[in-house]
């Protein structure tokens, strides 16, 4: 771009004379022209009418008195006319009467003068209409102006776009600055500091309508005279310098839409001729552009804003499947795990449900399931006893398992192990238990096993026990034996007559070789009892009476001979739930161990007590103890630190099967060189006095 202009000169005074006398229409031109203004002239009306319409004019000298249609007449159609509607018309007349003064003002015309007037009268009476005209011009412009901008302000208000804007502010300066063509150009991207110029917003209009679109700029040279960050518009009329490409016109005025002080944009009005961009047109387009730099800024800011929204909406939507991929993979590690799996809220509804929950003869489909309340659907329990259990659970924040039998569609019994996992989700209710989950685990396998173990143990056991059995049994057969022989004797010697002394003789054999034989009896029986197979039965026991019945068999050993045994029974204590015979091998397998860490001999002590809901069985021993290392795996199965053919590593394995089964948990303590200590601790029923 050249150095530009920054306006259009003002447009000079130009006159047109129209007097029919060719002399004095030279006379008049002369006097004006010799004043610097333009004059064109004319010698009849429709010659004065072509010129206007070719020319700008500025006011009109009319002599009224022309052969064809005269002056007045002449007045009268251009006051009809838009064009000159408002543009002063003086008079000169040759004769000064009023009906002469009458017809001129009654025509339209603004001033009269005789042709007899001095030339300085005459001149200042034109300069003084040139005058009002050009403020009355002026007026008018800034008029339109204003509503302009009125009018284009609201119009941008709703433009929320840069095309918008673009559309907008080109469509208004086209009409209100009668430009032939008008473009507005927008950098889109404007509006965020140090962001890269992603792209531009072009409208165009012209005669033809509106066309969008940066094809119709020469925008390489727009952006570069942008570049240079002009502060204030520009006129060229060399088409070589032109921003609009094809257009036939020959003058452009390019302002440029500054926002804190940058150029940001153009707005561009393109003339067919110089006089048509005025300085009210100049004006009008530099309000134009201000406007719609702002409005451009604005769009910007809505459009950074837009696209962050619409980024944080891709972000929402990538989080969202994120979270749900995340829900699906957990769903599926639930389901995939070989237990039933469900979990309740504090309000026992039932929020997660897996899929081994619905299978077998129990199982309920999710779809059932999920939202409904826990006791609605796990109908089979006793609802008090799983209420207890939730509740327990909710409230202490243990973990809750029992052991559950149930029988499958085969008939073949199915053991669980049922759990009740309270879970904390934190946040709003601090460390309370907002959720339980139940696990149902299949442990009929491990059961199985367990119980073969167990009775393999017994067997075991039972030989053991049987041993010292019958070394216990041969005293009292050789008793019975002794006094057998003695009465045989006796009988063969005739001794029995009808002597007192005899019969007593007799009945004291007797009563020795009935109490020897029941002696036999009650050792047998109660290893019988013992070895008699009745796994699975829960009645009521005292464990009072099971502790006497293992003493009983115990002291029979003869590796315990060096062993004292006391026992230890709180009065009155609740029985428990269970198989007395499983018990008893429990106390049986602690007893003889105990009894194995005490080569040297010392003290077995059984205590019977409780601890409220609990009955409580303590198997003490003066032994060698347990060392710390080893306290941990005293429970594994084939865990043994005694000799080969000593030890299997089965007995606490097969104890605590058989506790655990009873709902009970036992434990131990030990101190090496002092002894170790066993508890038992199972749940209780009914407190004696109650039941
Ligand atoms: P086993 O008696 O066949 O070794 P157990 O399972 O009965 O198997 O016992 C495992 C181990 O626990 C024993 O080998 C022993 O080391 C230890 N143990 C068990 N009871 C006692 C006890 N009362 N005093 C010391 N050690 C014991
Ligand atoms: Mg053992």
């Amino acid at each position: 771009m050249p150095a530009p202009s920054n306006h259009p000169p003002p447009p000079t005074g130009t006159l047109l004379v129209v007097d029919s006398d060719a002399e004095a229409r030279a006379a008049l031109s002369r006097i004006f022209e010799n004043e610097g203004l333009r004059v064109f002239a004319a010698g009849d009306a429709p010659e004065a009418l072509r010129l206007l319409h070719r020319e700008a004019c500025d006011l009109i000298v009319l002599d009224p008195e022309m052969p064809g249609i005269d002056g007045l007449a002449l007045c009268r159609v251009l006051r009809a006319q838009s064009a000159t509607k408002r543009m002063p018309i003086i008079i000169i007349s040759r004769r000064d009467e009023e009906e002469q003064k009458v017809g001129a003002f009654n025509a339209g015309a603004d001033d009269f003068v005789v042709k007899s007037a001095t030339t300085g009268e005459l001149l200042s009476r034109v300069n003084a209409h040139l005058d009002a005209a050009a403020r009355e011009s002026d007026l008018v412009g800034r008029n339109r102006e204003l509503s302009f901008l009125a009018d284009l302000g609201r119009g941008l208000l709703h433009a929320l776009e840069p095309l918008q804007v673009a559309r907008r502010v080109a469509g208004a300066t086209y009409e209100a600055a009668n430009a032939v063509v008008c473009a507005a150009f927008v950098e889109s991207g404007a509006g965020a500091a140090g962001e890269e110029r992603s792209g531009a917003a072009v409208c165009v209009f012209d005669r033809e309508g509106s066309a969008e679109g940066a094809a119709l700029l020469h925008l390489e040279r727009l952006r570069g005279w942008l570049g240079t960050n002009p502060l204030a518009a520009a006129v060229a009329d060399d088409p070589a310098q032109f921003f609009l490409r094809d257009a036939e016109h020959h003058v452009e005025y390019v302002a440029p839409l500054r926002f804190e002080r940058r150029a940001i944009g153009a707005l561009i009005a393109a003339f067919d001729r110089r006089e048509d961009c005025r300085e009210t047109e100049a004006r009008l387009i530099d309000a134009a552009a201000q406007q719609a730099a702002l409005a451009a800024h604005i769009s910007a800011l809505y459009e950074a804003a837009r696209s962050a929204s619409a980024s944080l909406a891709v972000e929402v939507e990538r989080r969202t499947a994120e979270a749900e991929a995340q829900r699906r993979f957990t769903e599926t590690i639930i389901d995939s795990l070989p237990v039933s799996l469900y979990a309740v809220d504090r309000d026992y509804r039932i929020v997660a449900w897996n899929r081994n929950r619905e299978l077998g003869g129990q199982g309920v489909p999710r779809g059932e399931a999920l939202g409904r309340n826990i006791f609605d659907v796990l109908t089979r329990q006793p609802r008090e006893t799983l209420e207890r259990e939730f509740s327990r659970a909710f409230e202490t924040g243990h973990i809750e398992r029992v052991e559950q039998e149930s029988v499958a569609a085969d008939g073949s019994p199915r053991h669980w192990l049922v759990s009740k996992i309270p879970m904390q989700t934190g946040s709003s209710d601090g460390d309370k238990v907002s959720h339980v989950i139940g696990v149902g685990e299949d442990i009929t396998e491990r059961v199985t096993a367990n119980r073969a173990v167990a009775r393999t143990e017994k067997l075991a056991a039972v030989g053991r026990l049987a041993a010292g059995v019958v070394h216990e049994i041969n005293n009292p057969l050789a008793t019975i034996a002794a006094c057998a022989e003695a009465l045989e004797s006796r009988v063969a010697e005739g001794a029995y007559g009808e002597s007192i002394g005899a019969v007593a003789d007799l009945s004291e054999y007797l009563a020795l070789i009935r109490s020897e034989a029941f002696r036999c009896k009650s050792i047998t029986n109660g290893l019988l009892d013992f070895s008699r197979n009745r796994a699975g039965e829960r009645v009521p026991i005292d464990v009072g009476h099971v502790i006497e019945a293992s003493v009983r068999l115990l002291q029979h050993q003869r590796r315990g001979r060096t062993v004292e045994f006391r026992v230890e029974s709180q009065s009155g204590l609740a029985r428990v739930a269970g198989d007395a015979g499983q018990l008893q091998q429990v106390l049986i397998i602690l007893a003889e161990n105990a009894i194995d860490a005490m080569p040297e001999g010392g003290t077995l002590h059984f205590r019977a007590g409780s601890d409220g809901s609990r009955v409580l069985v303590a198997v003490s021993d003066t032994g060698v103890g347990i060392a710390p290392e080893d306290l941990p795996r005293i429970f594994d199965p084939f865990f043994t630190t005694k000799e080969v053919g000593r030890g299997t590593g089965l007995g606490l394995a097969v104890c605590y099967g058989i506790v655990t089964e009873h709902d009970g948990r036992i434990s131990v303590e030990s101190t090496v060189g002092r002894g170790t200590t066993f508890t038992l601790a199972l749940p209780a029923l009914e407190s004696r006095a109650e039941g």
